[in-house]
């Protein structure tokens, strides 16, 4: 049996703050606002996660009202998700993401990414896709505003 499961996150950009993205810091004039590490594709990831199994979203496990997650490292929240989907036996047969930002280019940290989701998730690499594209210049995403990241996942029971 197979499940689906779809997640997006968006937050804005500032100069002065950290961006970091499936775990990785990456050097960049403004980084992510956020109650968390802000860390957009670690939360898409994690609500496509809890969204496979109908398990509600990232907000409602981790409120971005209470104090426990303020600059919290999101892959937390990731790793509770896996167990939790661990917990019914079912594992990720393959995650496909969309990083979408305008500066600076994540072309060069792809191969870092996926190993740090790999290592987080405990899966093996050639089953994550990050892909990074850019919005030509259009919307919020495209004026430099905000980082935005997608991501599908689809989980097979696994017994
Ligand atoms: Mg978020």
């Amino acid at each position: 049996m197979f499940k689906i499961g779809f997640g997006n996150d968006i937050h804005r950009l500032e100069v002065g703050r950290k961006l970091i993205l499936g775990g990785v810091p990456i050097p960049s004039e403004k980084g992510a606002v956020g109650h968390s590490d802000a860390d957009a594709l670690l939360h898409a990831i994690t609500d496509a996660l809890l969204g496979s199994l109908a398990l509600g979203d990232i907000g409602s496990h981790f409120s971005d009202r209470d104090e426990k997650w303020k600059d919290a490292d999101s892959a937390v929240f990731l790793r509770s998700a896996i167990e939790l989907v661990r917990a019914e036996q079912f594992e990720i047969e393959n995650i496909d993401s969309i990083i979408t930002i305008e500066q600076p280019k994540i072309k060069p940290y792809i191969s870092e990414i996926r190993e740090n989701v790999s290592n987080v998730l405990k899966i093996s690499v050639d089953r994550i896709s990050v892909k990074a594209k850019t919005h030509e210049g259009l919307d919020s995403v495209g004026l430099g505003g905000a980082v935005k990241a997608e991501a599908v996942i689809l989980i097979g029971r696994s017994n």
